[in-house]
């Protein structure tokens, strides 16, 4: 049996269900496994051309072994990727010999939030059948999240999910994703703030240890470990479709650092990629980290591509704690300085062996819009505002990466229209998954930033 233990060292080890079931871990650090399973070229071969369906089973299995029998995880695997458009799940494209686009977008809500958290509400129903135990759970959303945790969890008998927006963040379609869904036990909260100040809350409820033992916390933001590890997926189905031996770079959308990790975490798990390419909008944080070996929070700027505006990437800490030689005492002076100060630094050593594996670049609102109009001309295919900014951050540092270049598709243009009309000319057609949307009525609750009066409400509705 697999055990994680936590990146700031002080909390129990604990087995995958304790993971999924608590989110964060007890002494706020985030779980990670004690070691990542190995893919030998042998096994990631035998990968090639096989169903989505059973890449995950091969991938996932050694992190649940022991805890979740083999013929019931793949029952899980089945039913989460059977709700989605099409068959491949993710279906890769090729533009040309370098250019590549992973679509992550075919699932209920519209945007690569689906792949995990399809996969976590079957999960989760699992892992509480035959307990009495009603979880609370809670999260964090910059828009995506939001709608594809609701679509997930509605309607489950043993959960109550809260979901914390900023007010002003999220698209007209994002947020009605999330506002205008019937279920009792779902709840969309408009924060007076910014994705940071809903993830700060979603934090602090966590470290009252109180407070998580009375509503049994857990949370859908990609602290949970269980999301990355169903991400870790895609990255071996795309090396799958590619040709034999090709080692490619993935160019990733990132906002916190979920995505992107789950790439760092199949390297680590063997997969032969050539490099990462981190792509931000102008909250570029981690561009600037990149460049200088220094992470320094600022205000968050909205943009276009509004699920990536953040500036505190929480799970750069799982990436952190690798650079810091897994020294659990050292990360969490790091972690203070952050808290304390807004900023840290890391050593020459560590920026280089960071280096080795990340190349980053980040894209403002006029060059969004300029790519998604470029590639519309180009290859007649809608890029929506995030995949656009990875693209062209991976046409900035087409240099530094070998080809071939995989860009992942974070989000269906159809859920940003008015902003691929303006680049395009085009009204992206709107899916059957959104028929009706923009007619139904909305439910909504509007609260200050403030942990205090937001916990009162979760406690009122739950
Ligand atoms: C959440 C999201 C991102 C950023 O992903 P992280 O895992 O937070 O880095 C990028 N694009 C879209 C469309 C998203 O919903």
């Amino acid at each position: 049996m697999m055990t994680f233990h936590s990146t700031r060292g002080l909390a129990p080890e604990t087995d995958i269900r304790g993971v999924a079931l608590a989110g964060l871990a007890p002494d706020g650090g985030l779980y990670l496994p004690a070691a990542w399973p190995h893919f030998s070229p042998a096994d990631i071969a035998a990968m090639r051309g096989k169903p989505y369906a059973d890449i995950a089973f091969r991938v996932l299995r050694p992190f649940f072994q022991g805890i979740v029998p083999d013929a019931d995880l793949r029952t899980i695997i089945d039913t989460s990727y059977g709700a989605f458009d099409v068959a491949d799940v993710t279906p890769l494209r090729q533009f040309d010999d370098s250019f590549y686009i992973l679509e992550l977008f075919h699932g209920p809500t519209l945007a690569f939030k689906d792949i995990a958290l399809q996969f976590l509400g079957h999960m989760f129903d699992y892992l509480l059948r035959g307990t009495e135990k009603k979880l609370t759970v809670i999260g964090a959303t910059s828009g995506d999240t939001g709608s594809a945790a609701m679509a997930a969890l509605a309607g489950r008998a043993h959960i109550d999910l809260f979901i914390l927006y900023p007010d002003k963040g999220p698209s007209e379609i994002q947020r009605r994703q999330m506002t205008c869904l019937d279920a009792a036990n779902v709840h969309a909260v408009a924060v007076r703030g910014s994705f940071d100040d809903c993830q700060t809350i979603v934090k602090d409820m966590f470290a009252d240890a109180a407070l998580r033992d009375e509503l049994n916390l857990t949370t859908v933001n990609s602290i949970n470990l269980l999301r990355i590890l169903a991400q870790i997926v895609y990255y071996f189905f795309a090396a799958s479709r590619l040709p034999e031996n090709a080692a490619p770079c993935f160019a990733v959308p990132t906002g916190n650092f979920g995505d992107i990790y789950a790439g760092y975490a199949a390297m680590q798990c063997g997969l032969p990629v050539a490099k990462l390419a981190v792509a931000s909008n102008s909250n570029d944080i981690l561009t600037r980290f990149f460049a200088s070996g220094r992470m320094e929070t600022g205000p968050v700027q909205g943009t276009l591509s509004p699920s990536m505006d953040i500036q505190v990437s929480s799970n750069f800490e799982r990436l952190l704690f690798d650079l810091c030689g897994r020294d659990a005492a050292h990360l969490r002076g790091l972690m203070d300085n952050l808290k304390t100060r807004g900023a840290f630094a890391v050593t020459a050593a560590q920026m280089e062996k960071a280096r080795a594996l990340f190349a980053a670049g980040c894209a403002g609102d006029a060059q969004t819009l300029a790519t998604i109009a470029d590639v519309y001309k180009a290859y007649d295919y809608l890029l929506d505002p995030h995949t656009a900014v990875g693209v062209k951050v991976a046409r900035d540092l087409a240099s530094q990466l070998p080809q071939p270049v995989i860009c992942l598709a974070t989000a269906h243009p159809a859920k940003f229209p008015e902003t691929v009309a303006r680049a395009t000319g085009q009204t992206p057609s709107m899916p059957p998954r959104l028929a009706g949307i923009m007619d139904k009525p909305e439910r909504t609750a509007l609260m200050p930033a403030n942990k205090d009066v937001i916990v009162d409400y979760i406690k009122r509705n739950k």
